[in-house]
């Protein structure tokens, strides 16, 4: 087991990100140790090894100030008897309120309900008052994947399939290649281990073979861009993450042959126009093979995702991958909204690469400068293109139900089913006995209490209902029970 002592923790985030106030990072952890002092991780190490690996991944981010200090004392008020008063009058309003968000992250379970996954994930980013608090919470499964085997067998699936369907999915969401790619390869192993087993011997095998073509082709770019002019590029190889590689075997018919970005080169130039020129210049030197030419700069992925791509027949009689970016793309590929928070914090203006798709990040960042901005109005303001004016709870099972703003516990009641709806006596919310038309909040825990007896619903639950699919559920029961 390698421990991190204080030092090196401290030399490592000073280099990561030179202006940050060491003085506040010291305090932090001598604050962590202390309150952490009699625990241990499942490994046997000292916990507060945790809480430092999750601040150095922060600064490896780059992220903000803030954001690696609370990732250092991300679990002080969740497992120790720190009080989030005591955090707060230590470190500030700020740092303590972005613990909290993450706190309340932890709620959010994946149980293998498939049906409810995409909820999940919605739910997930809808319930970050902050979006730092996800970062801390990526980078906190990220070390808690990588010690996952000290946990019992049980507790090591369930983590492993919550991390592939909910937290890789969201990093990728938020366009953070490099934590969506970690993050699936650690999981990887623990959900499908026979799998994994066979992508990594067939994995060694090819790229042993195509790495030294790749090699060369690099040196024989290298040549032609210098030739050609170009001074300030990048080139290099990137290797394919197992977890991505297998799931795209499983669309090419298993067959890794038909893979051809396994090794590709990586160019990195300047701007737009030296990306669309270089294309033009590979393709002088080397035949692209046909319908393999992608121009994810004109139209980027989903997710934000922007290069040129084309598969040469290259220079060792091989087809290759090169993927032609320029450093901006290259930045937002690998960090996504994290790089933006980065640009934000060193004074520049955040760089919205073509509008839409980083716009709520932008918003965001307006936000969280209003003072006293309560979480409800937060959500309520936050336009993120698929949960807006959605809010999300939990049955007693933790499946999560989606449900638009405004909604009731009769809206609840039928959305799970029309029998649940129709024989609705009484509802507990949090535990609590609530009134049929009190407003549901995110997060609400939702019981439905029925009766057997009760098979119609009352003519006033068509005021109470919000959602027209339990409008109309009500209005067909009141029919069918007029016929009978
Ligand atoms: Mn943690």
């Amino acid at each position: 087991m390698k421990l991190i002592t204080p030092e090196q923790f401290f030399k490592s985030i000073k280099k990561n990100k030179p202006d940050i106030d060491l003085d506040l990072v010291k305090l932090a952890y001598e604050f962590a140790a202390d309150a952490h002092q009699h625990q241990r991780r499942q490994t046997g190490e000292p916990f507060v090894q945790h809480s430092m690996n999750i601040a150095q991944q922060l600064s490896e981010l780059k992220l903000d100030q803030t954001t690696i200090i609370a990732g250092l004392l991300h679990d002080v008020v969740e497992d120790t008897e720190i009080s989030v008063g005591a955090l707060e009058k230590e470190f500030g309003e700020e740092i303590a309120s972005l613990i909290v968000g993450v706190t309340k992250l932890k709620k959010i379970r994946y149980r293998g309900l498939e049906r409810y996954v995409e909820n999940l994930r919605k739910m997930f980013l809808a319930m970050a008052e902050d979006i730092r608090a996800i970062f801390i919470k990526l980078c906190d499964r990220i070390h808690n994947l990588s010690t996952l085997h000290a946990l019992p067998k049980e507790k090591q699936m369930r983590i492993a399939l919550e991390s592939l369907e909910i937290y890789a999915s969201i990093a990728d969401r938020l366009g953070i290649g490099v934590l969506k790619g970690k993050i699936e390869d650690l999981a990887f192993p623990f959900v499908y281990p026979k799998e994994y087993f066979n992508i990594k011997k067939l994995f060694a095998e090819k790229v042993k073979f195509k790495q030294p073509h790749v090699e060369n082709l690099n040196e024989a770019l290298k040549k032609n861009l210098f030739h050609a002019g170009y001074k300030d590029f990048g080139i290099h190889s990137r290797i394919k993450h197992y977890y991505s590689l297998w799931r795209k075997m499983q669309r090419y018919d298993d067959n890794i042959d038909r893979i051809y970005d396994l090794v590709a080169s990586r160019i990195i130039v300047k701007d737009v126009g030296e990306c669309y020129a270089c294309l033009g210049l590979i393709h002088q030197y080397w035949k692209p093979l046909p319908g393999r030419i992608k121009d994810y700069i004109a139209q980027p992925k989903t997710n934000g995702y922007q290069s040129l791509h084309t598969t040469i027949f290259g220079p060792d009689n091989q087809y290759i991958e090169i993927q032609i970016r320029s450093e901006k793309m290259h930045n937002e590929a690998e960090y996504g909204a994290a790089a933006h928070w980065a640009y934000t914090e060193s004074g520049k203006k955040p760089v919205l690469m073509d509008g839409k798709r980083y716009e709520w990040v932008s918003q965001l960042l307006r936000f969280q400068k209003e003072a006293n901005l309560k979480p409800e109005d937060f959500i309520k303001n936050l336009k993120f293109d698929f949960f807006q004016d959605r809010i999300f709870v939990f049955t007693p099972k933790g499946d999560v139900i989606d449900l638009p703003d405004g909604s009731t516990p009769i809206d609840f009641a039928y959305a799970i089913h029309s029998d649940i709806g129709n024989s609705c006596a009484q509802v507990i919310v949090n535990d609590k006995i609530a009134a049929l038309n009190t407003k549901l909040k995110n997060g609400d825990i939702v019981r439905v209490v029925t009766d057997k007896n009760r098979r119609l619903p009352s003519a006033d639950w068509l005021r109470i209902a919000q959602t027209s699919l339990a409008k109309s559920k009500i209005k067909d029961a009141v029919k069918a029970s007029r016929k009978r």
